[in-house]
C-alpha cells in the first residue's frame, strides 16, 4: 500500500472560534520508534473541548483528538524489533516520546510521568487526519 505525501487534516487555528479548517498537511515523519497508523476512526472529548477553548496553550494550527484507532502502515526499526507489522488494528495512546531522562522517567517506565511527555492532540498533532505518528512500546 502506497503513502500519499500529504493527507486531510482538520485543524484548530484560532481558539474559541466556529470552526476548524480541512487543510492538506505533510503526512507525519516516524522515528525508529514509532508507528505510522491510517486512523479509522477519532474521538472528540471534553479535553478537545479544553484544547479549542485555550486552556492548555495548544501551538496553532493543532490537529485534535488524542483518541484515534487505525492501521498501522509504517513501522520504525525498533518497533519492528517489539512485534509491530503492518496491518495490525491499533488504538493509539495520546503519551509519547518519554524522555528517558526526568525524575518521573527515572523513577517509572510509565509515559505519563514523563515531564516532557508529548501529548497528542494538545501538544502534538491529533487524530482527526488521515494518518497519525505513534509511539511503540
Ligand atoms: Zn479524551
Ligand atoms: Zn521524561
Amino acid at each position: 500500500m502506497g503513502i500519499p505525501k500529504t493527507m486531510k487534516a482538520l485543524q484548530l487555528t484560532e481558539f474559541k472560534q466556529d470552526k476548524f479548517e480541512l487543510n492538506a498537511v505533510p503526512i507525519p515523519s516516524i522515528g525508529d520508534n514509532d508507528l505510522l497508523v491510517k486512523i479509522g476512526a477519532a474521538g472528540f472529548c471534553h479535553t478537545d473541548y479544553q484544547v479549542w477553548e485555550g486552556v492548555y496553550g495548544s501551538k496553532l494550527p493543532q490537529i485534535p483528538s488524542h483518541e484515534p484507532a487505525g492501521i498501522i502502515v509504517s513501522v520504525g526499526a525498533q518497533a519492528k524489533a517489539k512485534g509491530w507489522e503492518n496491518g495490525q488494528r491499533v488504538g493509539v495512546m495520546l503519551f509519547k516520546h518519554a524522555c528517558r531522562n526526568c525524575v518521573g522517567c527515572e523513577t517509572t517506565s510509565d509515559v505519563r510521568f514523563c515531564k516532557n511527555v508529548v501529548i497528542e492532540g494538545l501538544t502534538t498533532d491529533g487524530g482527526m487526519a488521515e494518518y497519525i505518528m505513534a509511539g511503540s512500546r
